[in-house]
């Protein structure tokens, strides 16, 4: 979700209109929900604050059939020649960051979190608190499982995959870090991976893309591009996969939105784009997000998107 002080961490509003501008998307490298940092703007409008509006001619890209599925290969009994195993999958040499937005401890070093940290444009927070849905399942936990469901996913493809963390630090990282992690990757393929904390009533996903920025250490003129194409084929893939529609209330149902206010995608030399699965607020995405079969169609999904634009 993104991250905004100035809007109240639980926007429980029954009313379904209001929401674009009282979204609270939570985003960035930081945080959605609860507090809330990379994102953290409360966005003004569908096409608000420098949030460009995403091209409505990039809708769902068509789904690249190409990927169906090593991994179930090895199980076929017919000895495929083409049958993959990890080594020599057809991600083989590639390599994917995998971001879980949020940490479930970030709430204990509030202090920690909070500190301004240069996203090239301007300063945000380390990080966030993200959000979570009324019955308490936290996004950063979210965030954490859908990331080791791609994790072997992709693996099994044969990529090599890194996560920015895995439960095994205290807090964050800050979004900076969280870029620099797949910068110094060499990424060929880094997503971040969020749910909002949006009004009831706005439901489905939507994949959120760098825009044009340059200034102080960000320049994105170089990820722009790619970073489109990634993420145009993993909302289409994430349709097929979850059966999920894009946004209502962000991106005018294409599923994709561009912002220039997300330090993790500002400071990322390597094609990047955020994703928010699905609005925890809302009772019936929440029943989504909460379900292990949903988030292994999520991963699905996702990955899909990664092999897809990682295969040409
Ligand atoms: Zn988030």
């Amino acid at each position: 979700m993104r991250d905004d002080k100035s809007v109240p961490p639980t926007p429980r509003r029954p009313a379904l209109f209001a929401a674009a501008t009282l979204t609270v998307l939570c985003l960035g490298a930081a945080g959605c929900g609860g507090g809330g940092s990379d994102t953290a703007q409360a966005r003004p409008g569908p096409d608000g604050t420098g949030a460009a509006s995403p091209s409505p001619a990039r809708t769902a890209p068509s789904p690249a059939p190409s990927h169906s599925g090593p991994a179930s290969a090895k199980h076929s009994p017919a000895p495929s020649p083409s049958a993959p195993d990890a080594a020599s999958g057809p991600l083989s040499g590639k390599t994917v960051v995998i971001d879980p937005g949020h940490n479930p401890r970030n709430h204990l070093h509030t202090a920690e979190i909070a500190r301004q940290v240069d996203i090239g444009t301007t300063h945000k927070e380390c990080d966030t608190t993200g959000t979570s849905t009324n019955g308490g399942y936290a996004e950063a936990e979210f965030t954490l499982d859908v990331a080791h469901r791609m994790r072997t996913l992709l693996k099994a493809q044969g990529a090599k995959v890194l996560l920015t963390y895995d439960n095994d630090r205290p807090f964050g990282p800050c979004v900076d870090e969280r870029a620099r992690i797949g910068n110094k990757a060499g990424a060929d393929a880094v997503v971040s991976v969020h749910a909002d904390g949006s009004a009831v009533g706005n439901r489905g996903f939507h994949v959120i893309l760098p825009a044009p920025v340059r200034g102080g250490g960000a320049d994105t003129s170089l990820i722009v591009g790619p970073s489109r194409d990634l993420g145009t084929r993993i909302a289409g893939l994430f349709v097929r996969a979850t059966g999920s529609a894009p946004s209502n209330y962000i991106g005018g149902n294409t599923g994709l939105d561009t912002r220039k206010d997300l330090g993790g995608l500002n400071l990322s030399t390597v094609p990047k784009v955020f994703i928010e699965c699905g609005n925890m607020r809302d009772p019936k995405d929440a029943a989504l997000l909460t379900s292990a079969s949903w988030r292994q169609k999520a991963a699905q999904g996702i990955a899909d998107g990664i092999s897809s634009y990682l295969n040409g």
